[in-house]
């Protein structure tokens, strides 16, 4: 259907290196990378899925791809990559941690036309450190300063913990006064080495309070305040949502996107250790009809509780890595049920 682009996007990881070893972390084992032939080989397979769903279906796509890591700065090749990519049609962003971008190395990200850099903070100083070492903060946001002097579209990424919820006013601030154009939280994910933090994750009703007090920042700033979790856009959701059998927003792990990891291996979401194929071996564009892992997460009737009965289940089905998350920590493997964090439930004819 022409007219309304398919926001399709790829998050790739280069590398499982990393110059930090936050304690956050999703990354939880090394992995043999890719080569940078075999890098191009899995780009020009995105490729070849985006055209071939342009062709046969006549869908407008805006494919992008995110490059990170590990820290994608620790890759040699990073620019070499980031030009393939480009010469393919994609748009690029990088997320990193921030602490390996001096003058020259934000010049070359400036001159590789990413259309943006999302840099990692969690917090003040003292919460930002004790979670990724001492020295990080400062460097980290060195790099934001260097970015932004080369002209590049910089923005803030915080992961929500209760040790940094009630800092989004001085974050905020930070931002501004960084000259970033935005800054977006996301909760955290307690899988990976994060699993030892899942006493520091939201409860339903923290959660309510964040994007309460989320909304009035956004109100009173001048930047881009926001989050991509799915529950963010529920609590600001205020007109009932058309009831449809397929998603139309929400969670884009295997609806709007997928995950290629360092060694090929591709998931609907990083933070969901869900394999469902190899991008060295597999056609992408299989995986995306097929794969029943994918074909589950787009279907209502394979949702159970609370999410499956829910009248945003079109906009939203919570966050399905932290739905996993909590279900392997009870001995379950279930992507399927509810949203341990969600405070917003309702019954279709009650939104
Ligand atoms: S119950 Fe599920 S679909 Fe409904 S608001 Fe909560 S997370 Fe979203
Ligand atoms: S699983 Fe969670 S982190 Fe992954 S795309 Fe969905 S909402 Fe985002």
């Amino acid at each position: 259907m022409q007219g309304t682009p398919f926001d399709f996007f790829v998050q790739f990881h280069l590398t499982e290196e990393c110059n930090l070893s936050c304690r956050h972390c999703y990354q939880s084992a090394a992995v043999s990378e890719m080569t940078y032939e075999e890098i191009c080989g899995a780009i020009s397979e995105v490729k070849r899925t985006v055209q071939g769903w342009a062709v046969d279906h006549d869908i407008d796509v805006s494919p992008s791809l995110h490059f990170t890591g590990g820290e994608p700065l620790v890759r040699q090749d990073l620019f070499d990559v980031l030009g393939y990519a480009s010469g393919c049609g994609f748009s690029t962003s990088l997320m990193t941690n921030g602490t390996l971008i001096d003058e020259a190395a934000a010049r070359r990200i400036g001159d590789a036309k990413v259309t943006d850099v999302q840099i990692s903070l969690d917090g003040t100083e003292a919460a930002h450190d004790s979670l990724r070492g001492r020295g990080a903060h400062r460097r980290a946001l060195d790099g934001v300063r260097n970015l932004v002097a080369a002209g590049v579209e910089t923005n803030l990424n915080v992961t929500v913990t209760r040790r940094n919820m009630s800092q989004t006013g001085e974050l905020v601030r930070a931002a501004e006064e960084l000259g970033a154009s935005g800054i977006a939280f996301s909760r955290l994910v307690p899988s990976g080495r994060g699993k030892g933090l899942m006493a520091e994750a939201l409860t339903g009703d923290e959660v309510a309070c964040f994007y309460d007090d989320l909304r009035r920042h956004r109100a009173n700033s001048r930047i881009a305040v926001g989050s991509r979790d799915p529950l963010a856009t529920i609590a600001d959701i205020d007109v009932d949502v058309p009831q449809t059998e397929l998603p139309v927003g929400g969670c884009a792990a295997g609806v709007f996107g997928v995950t290629i990891t360092a060694d090929g291996t591709i998931m609907p979401c990083r933070r969901m250790d869900l394999p469902i194929g190899n991008v060295k071996n597999d056609s992408l564009r299989e995986l995306w009809v097929e794969s029943p892992v994918l074909v589950a997460l787009r279907t209502r009737e394979r949702y159970h509780d609370t999410c499956q009965s829910c009248s945003y289940w079109p906009v939203c089905r919570g966050c399905r890595a932290i739905a996993l998350a909590y279900s392997r920590a009870e001995g379950k493997n279930d992507y399927l049920g509810p949203d341990p964090q969600c405070p917003y439930h309702s019954a279709p004819g009650f939104s």
